[in-house]
């Protein structure tokens, strides 16, 4: 059942041809013992939404648990679910990614698979959409169940990154969204290698629009975002729109000159009246500034020169193994609508 290159909509007009009018698109890494849930609502929600005019895609990032066998099965029972499995972990902004590529969808939805954001939000996103909008963000208005830490240190990024990034990029807001054909064509065509999905929404402008929800707790399973990989998502949406760490290494670079002019006439002075300083104390404290400071802005620089590495080498964004789709949505010849 497996098929090639996403077959598209052979140039069709929508609505007629077997673009189906909704892509939802869920990253599933371990998410084997809620998957089954997850179909059920998720179908339930986009039937009584669209009808049979969609498609569910359930991309496999890797998982070590039994996703893929089950969404396998799922697909053999529902006829809307598509199964894109990648050959290794790639993490959920590649994976995503992945699943924007293969939708046909006139809009898209991204979800995340543990039913963190609650389908049922479905209707609202649309019926924004229908207002004019390009994209709508689902906004987070509490977080039940995350811990403290989480929190805390969540409200502190997105604040940072507001005041630092280029682009507004809208706060408390993840990657629960739904776009537009138009949206999801501009995202699949940016190139870059260290994606930071929402970012890049923000950059492509259009109009959008929020509606506000309550992030539910994980219904099962457990997070797959552990510290250093919230850190490094971070560290992704820092460094892709902001060049704000860059001139950290100016102000070090006053701060160091307005020091050291200071330091140099006091140990001058000292000198030339006979009464040098002794202070191992004010040594040490020296080299430890001037030290910590330039391996500091060695390390944003060699954050940034690790990016336009990955950058030039060019690799593929991620390896598809397989893709299995039951039958094709809004089954039909195409002279049916
Ligand atoms: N996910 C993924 N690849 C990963 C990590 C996570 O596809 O390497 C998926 C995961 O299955 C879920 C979504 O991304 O659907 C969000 O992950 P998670 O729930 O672990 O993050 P949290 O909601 O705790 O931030
Ligand atoms: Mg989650």
């Amino acid at each position: 059942m497996s098929e090639g290159p996403a077959d598209g909509d052979g140039g069709l007009p929508s609505g007629v041809g077997r673009s189906p009018r909704l892509s939802i698109v869920a990253p599933c890494y371990n998410e084997e013992a809620g998957l089954r849930a997850f179909a059920d609502r998720v179908l339930a929600v986009a039937r009584h939404e669209v009808g049979e005019a969609f498609e569910l895609i359930l991309v496999n990032d890797g998982s070590r648990d039994g996703s893929w066998p089950l969404i396998r099965r799922l697909i053999q029972a529902h006829g809307q679910i598509r199964g894109v499995n990648l050959s290794r972990n790639h993490g959920q902004q590649l994976a995503v990614t992945a699943g924007l590529r293969m939708a046909r969808g006139e809009r898209v939805l991204i979800l995340d698979a543990d039913l963190q954001d609650p389908p049922e939000l479905l209707a609202q996103m649309m019926a924004r959409m229908d207002e004019g909008f390009d994209v709508v963000h689902g906004r987070r208005r509490g977080r039940p169940g995350e811990s403290g830490f989480k929190l805390a240190t969540a409200a502190a990024f997105y604040r940072l990154l507001h005041s630092v990034s280029e682009v507004e990029i809208p706060q408390d807001v993840g990657d629960f969204r739904l776009m537009s054909r138009a949206i999801v064509d501009r995202l699949n065509a940016m190139p870059e290698q260290d994606r930071y999905l929402r970012g890049m929404v923000a950059w492509l402008g259009g109009r959008q629009t929020e509606v506000l929800y309550d992030r539910a707790p994980r219904q099962a399973g457990v997070t797959a975002y552990t510290l250093p990989r919230m850190i490094h998502l971070a560290v992704d949406g820092l460094l892709g729109f902001s060049t704000a760490p860059l001139k950290v290494a100016v102000v070090l670079a006053g701060i160091g000159m307005a020091l050291g002019g200071l330091i140099a006439i006091y140990a001058l002075v000292g000198f030339l009246v006979g009464r040098p300083e002794r202070g191992w104390t004010s040594l040490a404290l020296m080299v430890v500034f001037f030290g910590v400071s330039q391996l500091g802005c060695l390390a944003i620089i060699g954050a940034y020169v690790g990016r336009i590495y990955n950058q030039v080498k060019g690799r593929p964004l991620f390896l598809i193994d397989e893709v299995v789709s039951g039958a094709p949505p809004q089954s039909g010849p195409p002279d049916h609508g």
